[in-house]
């Protein structure tokens, strides 16, 4: 995620306004309780122990096959979500995240199942229990008009958020499930195939490629999709509206698709191009691009920020400059071929997608990373950011500075302490070694003490877990 940086100062006026508010209570899932739970219930949590009811325990989602319908006028959403998974234990009884909207019937492997519903937990008992190691389909129908969540300390509105002719759905941390059945927590990567139907004349736009031309019939144009690659449920899109395309290839040659709302129709050539350019220096930079495709959507939901979905980052209500368009396409590494475990590892998205901006700065010599690092390091000792070790991002903190800007100092000290050439060998192991995959924090560090011969302990201590100003 980045930010755009003419909002971001009222942004910070306004959460400072808002810090007062209390906060949601914490929601009891109707899985767990007091009692020694079931060994055969799956957890209503994935295990992030900063946030306990994200994601479920029980099973790996394999596929997601989403079918939407979705009306701008009404804001009216219907859906069949087909989601293909594995147990990990044996199953009386799983959850499933979803928040709002009405559930009408789930089956699993084709028998109608039981289900109630807690707070965002979709707690479902199927007719005949699921072994170990079983795969199985579970698929929900549901309808109704979906609410974004807003959270203040996460920086505003998030999920699917209804535009005047369509919807902006941009989902990170947990808003996937303000739209669809999901194991919602980034440790759980599916591909997902999406059959989006609106009303003829409105466009939908998801990750991955389009799957044959749209159809019409009775008004209504359908829309398929396909992210075949790994993705995290918040990278999920069914962005929805009028737009403008224009579709060709990166000089490079990788597929390129860039959208926009008509309002920013002079934006859509340089979206293509500058979409294009960065895509092809990053394969140079972090190793080869991961997915089919690439591009990139601007819609007029002023969200004052923009999310990295996995091949089309969506910028919200602004055009952006070639340093966001940087930093969301280095993400298409960082963030989500290589996705973390536990949301406290976010510098591993938000500091590399931060020094990518420095590289690009670099690469264009408008600046170098050097001179960047040096003016971030120059803040006193009292600036918030010496308080906030990024290598713990605070599950109502998130998105704090120091999670961005002083990740990003890390990877340049990083840098400094084993030279150019292991420091950019490093990078292109890492995306390799974990291409698709879930990394840590710890496993970052042990490739760089690999890589480097190096202990770098006291490094990565200083400017990843220490709440003061590293010398
Ligand atoms: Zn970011």
């Amino acid at each position: 995620m980045g930010f755009d940086q003419r909002v971001v100062a009222s942004l910070v006026a306004l959460l400072s306004m808002l810090a007062c508010a209390p906060s949601e209570g914490a929601i009891v899932p109707a899985a767990s309780g007091s009692r020694q739970p079931n060994a055969s219930m799956g957890a209503p949590g994935i295990g992030d122990p900063d946030f306990p009811f994200d994601g479920n325990g029980g099973y790996d989602v394999s596929h997601y096959g989403l079918a939407i319908g979705y009306t701008p006028s009404s804001k009216h959403l219907d859906g069949v979500a087909t989601i293909n998974a594995t147990t990990t234990q044996p199953l009386s009884r799983f959850n499933l995240d979803l928040s709002g909207l009405e559930v009408s019937d789930v089956t699993v492997n084709g028998e109608k199942a039981i289900f109630s519903r807690t707070g965002s937990e979709l707690s479902v008992l199927p007719a005949t229990p699921l072994g170990d190691k079983a795969a199985f389909a579970v698929k929900v129908t549901y309808a109704g008009v979906p609410k974004p969540v807003k959270d203040s300390s996460n920086l505003g509105t998030f999920g699917f958020i209804p535009t005047p002719d369509g919807a902006f759905v941009a989902c990170e941390p947990d808003g996937a499930k303000t739209w669809y059945p999901a194991n919602d927590h980034p440790a759980d990567k599916a591909s997902y195939d999406f059959t989006i139907t609106v009303p003829e004349g409105v466009t939908a736009l998801a990750n991955g490629e389009q799957v044959g031309e749209p159809t019409t019939a009775d008004g209504k144009t359908t829309f398929r999709w396909r992210e075949k690659h790994p993705m995290v449920s918040y990278l999920a899109t069914a962005t929805i509206g009028k737009f403008e395309l224009h579709k060709g290839r990166t000089p490079g040659g990788i597929p390129n698709f860039a959208a926009v709302d008509p309002k920013h129709r002079g934006s859509l050539n340089n979206l293509f191009n500058v979409s294009g350019e960065v895509t092809d220096y990053w394969s140079k930079i972090f190793g080869p691009y991961p997915f089919s495709s690439t591009g990139g959507m601007i819609d007029d939901f002023a969200a004052g920020y923009a999310l990295e979905n996995q091949t089309k980052p969506l910028y919200g209500g602004f055009a952006p400059d070639q340093s966001i368009i940087a930093h969301e396409l280095a993400h298409q590494w960082f963030g989500d071929s290589l996705s973390i475990k536990r949301w406290r590892d976010l510098w591993l998205n938000e500091g590399f997608a931060t020094y990518a901006e420095w590289l690009w700065a670099e690469h264009k010599g408008t600046n170098t990373a050097d001179q960047l690092f040096q003016t971030f390091h120059a803040r006193p000792a009292s600036d918030p950011i010496w308080k906030y070790p990024p290598g713990r991002a605070q599950a109502r903190d998130l998105f704090n500075d120091s999670v961005y800007t002083r990740g990003g100092m890390t990877l340049h000290a990083l840098r400094k302490a084993i030279g150019d050439e292991t420091f950019f060998k490093l990078l292109k192991t890492w995306t390799a070694d974990h291409k698709y995959g879930s990394v840590t924090t710890e496993e970052f560090i042990a490739l760089a003490e690999k890589l480097s011969g190096k202990d770098l302990t006291s490094l990565f201590n200083a400017w990843l877990f220490t709440a003061a100003k590293p010398d």
